[in-house]
This record gives structure tokens, sequence and C-alpha cells, in this order.
């Protein structure tokens, strides 16, 4: 999984609740910041929107240069299986070289500030929005890390076992989904998911980042949860692996009955903070009391909201 930025609809005032990894981490790591995103924003990308919603609207839809590379990864591997499935070859220079098109141009993008005209389809990054002064080394440096990551994959044993399944094995292919629980939409998108020679169920994420093992833990458990629904999966059924592809490391997670109990329990107790909040954040808006700032200020570091929070 991507940091999934995009991909799920704004909730509305009224609507049910949704539940997704992104979400629950943004709970995690700082409720001002969830406040943001999840209650302020809302209505922002209407003409009607209040300045605060547009601006905050505006501000959420930024990326740094971190996750930025993470996308452009997550796309090109995209385009790769896409190409593949087609039966279509997909070299990695092509790979990199529509990789690095990409970042130049969304780049250019973000410099011009287009996105605050068009805050959900032009690329932004905090870096530019903030005046942070980025060396050209270290923009350099993040489309090495892209073509490192890309190139590191197609070294992978990982995905000449992908090519070599049979594509009416594939199950998933970034594709947004969704399963109950606890009267809430739990969404996930698995990066991909293919069932094996063994019939068993290989889910797979690919990370840029550095390795967190217990958050990909309860990530791959929360697609146990979901292929449990969609595909009637036992537990011993499933694999889940994660490459990290900074490193061309691949480590494989056992989807057992403890797993999945312990995701599901975790997603239960999110849900229930979610709820008590939502009754905070309904109107009078900006009830910032109920929603402090974290005291981890390297959190802050990377937010997209420090203009607006009232973080000085
Ligand atoms: S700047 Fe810090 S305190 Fe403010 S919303 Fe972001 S993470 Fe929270």
């Amino acid at each position: 999984m991507s940091e999934q930025l995009f991909l799920w609809p704004d909730e509305q005032s009224g609507d049910r609740l949704s539940w997704s990894l992104s979400k629950d981490k943004r709970l995690r790591d700082c409720l001002r910041k969830y406040y943001l995103q999840h209650y302020v924003s809302r209505g922002g990308s209407q003409p009607t929107a209040s300045p605060m919603a547009r601006e905050t609207f505006v501000l959420k839809s930024l990326r740094n240069r971190h996750m930025w590379v993470g996308e452009v990864v997550h796309e090109m591997i995209e385009l790769a299986l896409i190409a593949m499935r087609r039966g279509d070859g997909a070299p990695v220079e092509a790979l990199v070289e529509r990789g690095t098109r990409r970042m130049r141009a969304q780049y250019a993008e973000s410099v011009q500030r287009l996105y605050r005209e068009r805050p959900a389809t032009a690329c932004g990054l905090c870096e530019h929005e903030y005046q942070e002064a980025i060396p050209r080394e270290e923009w350099k440096r993040q489309r090495d890390r892209m073509e490192q990551c890309l190139r590191n994959l197609f070294a992978m044993p990982l995905l000449a076992e992908v090519q070599n399944t049979p594509v009416w094995r594939w199950l998933a292919l970034e594709s947004l989904a969704s399963f109950e629980l606890d009267h809430a939409t739990v969404l996930v998108k698995p990066d991909f998911a293919w069932r094996d020679a063994a019939d068993r169920v290989v889910m797979v994420d690919w990370k840029t980042g550095k390795p967190r093992p217990e958050d990909e833990k309860l990530q791959i458990a929360v697609y146990g949860l979901f292929a449990q629904r969609a595909w009637g999966l036992k537990s011993e059924q499933m694999l889940g692996k994660v490459a990290y592809l900074e490193t061309g490391e691949l480590h494989e997670f056992v989807v057992d009955r403890q797993a999945l109990n312990e995701a599901e329990a975790v997603i239960r107790a999110s849900l229930k903070q979610m709820r008590a909040l939502h009754a905070d954040g309904m109107e009078p808006k900006y009830r910032w009391q109920s929603f402090p700032m974290t005291d981890s200020r390297a959190t802050c570091g990377f937010c997209m909201f420090r203009r607006l929070c009232e973080r000085s």
C-alpha cells in the first residue's frame, strides 16, 4: 500500500464511518491532524467552500518528497503488471524513464503551485508549499531512489514468480475494496495478490520506506480479513509478503488466526475511538480542544497542516 493519500472519498457529515490503515495512523500520529484531514476539510472541493475548508482541502492534498517517490514507484509497478497481464514486456529501463518523466512533470506542477487551483489532480509537495530549502542534489537523490526501487524489484525472485504465474491466478492489482466490521466500512487496497501453485493466496505490498514490522504485520492481517470475506479463505490459505524495494529484501508474514483476531481487535478499538471523536468533531466546527496537537515535533516536521494547526 502506498501512503494512500487520495484513495478514499471524503466522508460527509452523516455518512457511516469508514476505517483505513492510513486513517488509523493519522489518529495515532496526531489528533489535530486527524481533525483537519477528516472534518475541517469537508466540502473543501466545492465552489461554496469556506476559506478554511478550502485551505485545509488544498493542504491535505500535499505529500512530502519521500511519499512522492513511493507513489511514483507504485504507479510504475502497476503499469508493469498491467503490461504483463496483457502479455507485453515491461523492461525496467522503460519504466525508469517513464518514472523520471513523471517526476519531472509533477515537480514542475508543484513548483508552479498548480495544486492551489487543482488540488485533487495536480501534484503538490510540502517542500514547495512551505518553501523549504531543499538542495538540488536531494531532489536528484529522490529520483535515483525511484530508479533503485524499480531496479531492485526487477532483480527480486518475487517478480519472476509473478511473471510465471498464469494471469487467471491473479486476484487483485491495486484495486480498492472494502468489508464491513462493527457497522463501519473498512477500506483496503492490496498492492497485488495471486493464488499460488499450492492454492494459497499470496498478498503482496511494495514498500519504498524503511521496514516497520508491526505496521506491516497489521496491514497484511487487515488484507487477510478482507481475503477471508471476499474470497472465503481460511487463514492457512493465506500468505503475506512485503517487498522492501529500497534494499530488495522480502519479508514474509504469516496470516494465522491469531494475527487476524489481533487485527480485528485493533480495528474495533480504533473505530471506538473514532466514534467518540466523531461526536466531538460535529458542530460547532473547529473544536480544537477535543483534538490536541501531538507532542512529537518530529511528526510535525513532515505534516502538511503545519500552517493551520496553530503550532508555531
Ligand atoms: S503540525 Fe504537528 S501538531 Fe499540527 S497537525 Fe501537524 S502533526 Fe499535528
